[in-house]
């Protein structure tokens, strides 16, 4: 009997869960070995985080427990990955052991990095993590007013609609405490991404709508903490009393072959198979490179599925995959009980529907059918 071949899945995120589970439900125990190793013995559902810090969202109702998330027939080993070989497919770890894989799965995210934004470390706060999310729960129990700048620097690859979605929530948890007549809020546009501007411009109406101050094309370069106020890409200044903006963030790096990652640390992937560098061999998916409309769990999903797929096309079936092609879709809360739907397309056209409660009730409990369909690759 041939023995199987072997994948290796660097991180236990969305995309490292999603395309594991998808190789187990397609292949058997003989064809191939699927193991996944990973740092976070807790799986966040991010989406959620930007519920966290207003109250409407139970914490405990985000987090599962990784080694729950993989379906039998997986093997998950938690350490940590310090250096990934992918000209000889060899992945070493944290503990000394070492990983040699047939294929190649990096799904290690992002990191931020608030070292490199002058002045945002311990007075800037965010959601981005649910440590992070339950710090802003904790400050924004005790906030009695003030202007509120929601932003984003100039080097971050966050899922941009979040900020939006944060803003809007702000202004109805102003209302529900009295707090609105003395708290504006003002929302900076990042600038860098095509996308990103899109959806600013299509966002805006609904922010200005709810009396959102909006400030198109302004990143935060630096944060003045003792002056209380943010400097712009454009030199302009703008004071804050509560400071939320996206870190800088950065690729992982961790690939020996520096030939096949970018200038910040991102795999550099071919945008038709999402192979990485020259290596047929090695696939780099979700926020670990950037070759997508925007760094989503949406886009990580379908990157996870689609390498699945080409896997198991290459050792079991024989049948040829087509290209990639990116596309996204998803739901931004507008409000407290408001939410729309949108699409974007490979060419970074996107569309926004209207407002709904019913949006905004899937996209409240979107993290059960995450963990229950999406995560276990039955969608
Ligand atoms: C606040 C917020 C809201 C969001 N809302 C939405 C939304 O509404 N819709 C949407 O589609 N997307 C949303 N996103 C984006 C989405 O969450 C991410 O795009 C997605 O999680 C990326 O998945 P990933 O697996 O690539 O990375 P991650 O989920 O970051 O997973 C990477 C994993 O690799 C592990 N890892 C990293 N380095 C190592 C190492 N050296 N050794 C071992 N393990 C390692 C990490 O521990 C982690 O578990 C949101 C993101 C945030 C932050």
């Amino acid at each position: 009997m041939a023995t199987p071949k072997k994948v290796v899945i660097v991180g236990d995120g969305t995309a490292g869960i999603a395309a594991a589970n998808k190789l187990r439900f397609s292949t058997t125990l003989s064809e191939l070995e699927v193991t996944v190793v990973g740092n976070s013995s807790r799986h966040f559902y991010k989406a959620d985080g930007v519920l966290i810090p207003f109250g409407y969202r139970n914490y405990r109702k985000s987090v599962r427990p990784t080694n729950f998330l993989l379906n039998y027939g997986i093997d998950y080993i938690s350490d940590e990955v310090i250096r990934i070989d992918i000209s000889q497919r060899v992945v070493f770890l944290r503990s000394g052991k070492s990983l040699v894989a047939d294929y190649l799965i990096i799904a290690t995210g992002n990191r931020n990095a608030p070292e490199e934004l002058p002045g945002y470390e311990g007075e800037a706060k965010h959601f981005f993590d649910l440590q992070h999310a339950l710090e802003l729960r904790e400050y924004m129990k005790g906030f009695n007013g003030g202007q509120i700048v929601v932003g984003s620097s100039n080097r971050s690859d966050a899922y941009f609609p979040t900020l939006a979605e944060f803003s809007l929530l702000m202004r109805d948890y102003l209302r529900e405490h009295s707090l609105d007549g003395k708290s504006p809020v003002v929302f900076l546009t990042p600038n860098d991404e095509k996308s990103f501007t899109k959806f600013a411009s299509l966002l805006s109406p609904i922010m200005e709508k709810n009396g959102i101050e909006v400030h198109k094309k302004a990143e935060i370069t630096s944060v003045d903490s003792k002056n209380r106020e943010v400097v712009l890409s454009d030199g302009q200044k703008v004071k804050y009393n509560l400071l939320v903006a996206s870190p800088p963030m950065r690729g992982r790096g961790l690939i020996s072959d520096t030939s096949a990652l970018d200038q910040f640390g991102y795999a550099k992937v071919d945008p038709k198979t999402l192979t990485v560098g020259r290596y047929d061999d090695t696939y780099a998916i979700g926020d670990s490179q950037r070759n997508t409309i925007f760094r989503s769990a949406v886009s990580a999903h379908r990157q996870a599925l689609f390498v699945s797929s080409r896997i198991v096309a290459d050792c079991v079936s024989g049948l040829s995959e087509p290209e990639f092609k990116d596309s996204t879709h998803g739901i931004i809360i507008t409000g407290r009980n408001r939410a729309a739907s949108y699409d974007g397309t490979a060419s970074g056209d996107i569309s926004l529907g209207s407002e709904s409660q019913g949006n905004f009730l899937i996209r409240s409990y979107s993290a059960d059918t995450y963990f229950s369909s999406i995560l276990r690759g039955m969608i």
